[in-house]
């Protein structure tokens, strides 16, 4: 469709000259759109949940992660086809798919002991949240579901600033005085410039894997994630560590003041039925351990 029509025409409109790698490329990409397609029609995408725990491990939340369970090609990660979703459209359905599926989610805890103070993340990509109408489609979905909106935060990323200030301000601050909150993902590998972060309606900063991965004891000085914790304090934010795979990572955060963290060693991302478990038996349990 559109996206073979882009990819043979030049910038002069006339018709360009693939080498096969490229043409390869292009054929598994129009094929993956064609499948995401039916994906979203038959009910072949779920959400994950990757717990969100505070200083003393406590499970104040998940972040939903989206997930195709593929007839033939298995499990296909998020890093494949968001990228191809976002370029052809389709992450416009399969956005709202998520929202939906988080509001049903959010819904049915409110009805659940152990589950009524989780708080969902959902991520949203800027083409969703560029549609004019995507607050009156939020709210919505909550009101349908009968969703808290205040234990719901939507995830949005740095290149959202590229676009209009303004009216995404405005945006966000109609789904902020209804409760909901905001975090900026992957935080330090984007565009931010201070003084929009400034200006944002935003809860959270989530400090992105990048900056986590290298942390360890030994070393000297922290900077980036230091300097992101700081940063986050001083504009009242809350700050999350995204990817914290060891111990060490943890308490050289900690020691840097972060608020809360998520990363396999809390937890990998699971199906719903997994997770609600784990909260069971953790409440269970004491806290000994989430996974
Ligand atoms: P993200 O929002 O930054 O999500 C964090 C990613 O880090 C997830 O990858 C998660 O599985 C992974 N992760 C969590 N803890 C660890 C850890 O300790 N170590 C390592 N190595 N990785 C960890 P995932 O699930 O593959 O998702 C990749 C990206 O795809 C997400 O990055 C997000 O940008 C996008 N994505 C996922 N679900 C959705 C969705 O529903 N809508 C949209 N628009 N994008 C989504
Ligand atoms: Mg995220
Ligand atoms: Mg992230
Ligand atoms: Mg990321």
């Amino acid at each position: 469709g559109l996206a073979l029509l882009e990819a043979k025409q030049h910038r002069d409109g006339k018709p360009r000259l693939f080498h096969q790698a490229q043409e390869d490329e292009l054929e598994e990409r129009l094929t993956l759109e064609r499948e995401l397609q039916y994906a979203i029609e038959h009910d072949e995408l779920c959400l994950y949940l990757q717990p969100q725990v505070d200083a003393e491990r406590q499970v104040i939340g998940a972040e939903a992660l989206i997930r195709w369970q593929h007839p033939t090609r298995g499990m296909v990660s998020p890093g494949r086809f968001i990228p191809v979703a976002e370029k052809t459209g389709l992450i416009l359905p399969l956005g709202h798919w998520v929202l939906k599926e988080g509001c049903r989610l959010l819904g049915e805890w409110r009805h659940m002991p152990g589950f009524q103070d989780l708080k969902l993340s959902l991520n949203i990509s800027v083409r969703q949240f560029q549609q004019p109408d995507f607050a009156e489609q939020v709210l919505a979905l909550i009101q349908r579901y009968d969703a808290p909106p205040a234990r719901l935060t939507l995830e949005l990323t740095e290149s959202l600033l590229l676009s209009d200030t303004d009216s995404t301000i405005k945006k966000m601050e109609q789904l902020q005085r209804v409760g909901i909150s905001f975090a900026l993902d992957d935080f330090g590998t984007g565009y931010s410039s201070l003084s929009y972060l400034k200006v944002l309606p935003l809860d959270t900063l989530k400090i992105d894997i990048a900056f986590v991965r290298d942390l360890t004891l030994h070393m000297q000085a922290t900077p980036i994630a230091a300097t992101i914790i700081t940063l986050a304090e001083s504009l009242g934010l809350r700050v999350v560590a995204e990817g914290v795979e060891t111990d060490e990572q943890r308490v050289v955060l900690a020691r840097l003041g972060c608020h809360i963290y998520q990363g396999y060693l809390f937890g990998r991302p699971s199906t719903v039925k997994a997770f609600s478990n784990a909260i069971v038996e953790y409440d269970a349990v004491d806290h000994a351990s989430f996974t």
